[in-house]
């Protein structure tokens, strides 16, 4: 892959793909002056968590401030850039004391207005490069809505980052849908959009597909975890890359011309499909676990296996059901048949 973009291109211009490389969370200054070597020349900007939004209090929440320092040296070190997520006015005011080149918001503050607004104000008379994150819900509104928050207050450069949506279980971590970002340019063609494949994938092995796929349905750039030893991590260990390997990756990823618009409406239509199919079937086996738990229930308490009367009410249900969701009766009544009988075998596999 060639063209890999400055940001001042990128924002100036559109030209090339910027990506954003560096480690999940920001740990001690030689990690980052490592991964600042490492990096040097290859990549558009290092980006660092320095307050890491976590689920329970008990986890790594960053380093806090002084990561700051270790980020802007990694930055001069490289000759590049830097970027770290802020969540509250005192991070905007920390990280421009520390002359960090570019903010992100990230997808659980995003979600919330408030917090978007108070963030903008703070923004008043600063220009800075602000990345918004997709919220955590799939709403592309409330996406947009944090967009105008920052342009209301005059950020002339305002990107769009697109990492997903938590989900039920996918192969993803957290699921693209890739409707919403398209629906975010068709919207708003004027604004660039990169996709955190690190955060969608949320493991290594599906990272390059995915970024494949990214640049197909038409991203302006990538940002990538990348961390010089991804199993020792404090965040996000599963999902970061080596440099080395953020560099097999990007010489494999094709950037195609002339796709066209029917290609990538197919293309995207194909991916609801997969990830449909891949949920049905995670569908199937948790369905089927459960149908195990019943027959070791059943047995422990001497309950019989087959009752036809509740099976053949359920059946009728679901007909119903079926039914108002313009589903044939016959395709329902198959495939429930089939389901059925499954898992009448996979309680009585126990019993034998
Ligand atoms: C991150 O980029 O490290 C991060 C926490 O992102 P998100 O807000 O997308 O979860
Ligand atoms: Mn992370």
């Amino acid at each position: 892959m060639t063209n890999i973009s400055t940001i001042e291109d990128w924002f100036s211009r559109r030209a090339g793909l910027l990506i954003a490389a560096g480690p999940c969370s920001v740990e001690s200054r030689s990690q980052m002056l490592g991964i600042a070597e490492a990096l040097r020349g290859k990549v558009s900007i290092i980006r660092g968590g320095i307050w890491k939004p976590r689920t329970r209090p008990s986890a790594f929440e960053g380093v806090g401030e002084k990561g700051l320092e270790w980020l802007h040296e990694a930055g001069e070190t490289a000759g590049l850039p830097t970027m770290t997520e802020i969540a509250t006015p005192r991070h905007l005011e920390a990280a421009l004391e520390h002359k960090i080149d570019a903010v992100w918001i990230g997808a659980r503050t995003v979600v919330n207005p408030f917090s978007v607004q108070e963030l903008a104000e703070a923004m008043r008379g600063i220009q800075i490069p602000v990345f918004v994150k997709n919220p955590v819900s799939m709403d592309v509104k409330l996406w947009l809505g944090a967009i105008e928050r920052f342009e209301t207050v005059g950020i002339t450069r305002v990107a769009a980052i697109h990492r997903g949506f938590p989900d039920n279980d996918t192969i993803y971590r957290n699921t693209p849908h890739w409707e919403i970002p398209i629906e975010l340019h068709r919207l708003r063609p004027d604004i660039n959009i990169m996709t955190d494949i690190s955060h969608i994938c949320g493991r290594r092995d599906i990272l390059t597909e995915t970024a494949q796929k990214a640049l197909d349905l038409a991203t302006d750039g990538l940002m990538i975890e990348t961390h010089c030893n991804p199993e020792d991590a404090a965040t996000d260990a599963e999902q970061q890359i080596t440099p080395s390997a953020l560099e097999e990756m990007l010489n494999v990823l094709i950037v195609k011309k002339n796709i066209s618009e029917e290609e990538k409406i197919i293309s995207e239509l194909r991916s609801r499909i997969d990830i449909i199919d891949d949920e049905l079937l995670r569908l199937f086996a948790k369905r089927m676990n459960i149908s195990e738990e019943i027959g070791r229930y059943k047995k422990q308490h001497g309950i019989t296996v087959l009752q036809m009367g509740r099976w053949e009410k359920i059946l009728n249900d679901y007909l119903k059901k079926a039914e108002k969701l313009g589903l044939s009766q016959e395709f329902v009544k198959a495939v429930f048949e089939q389901i059925h009988k499954e898992s009448i075998e996979k309680q009585l596999e126990d019993r034998s």
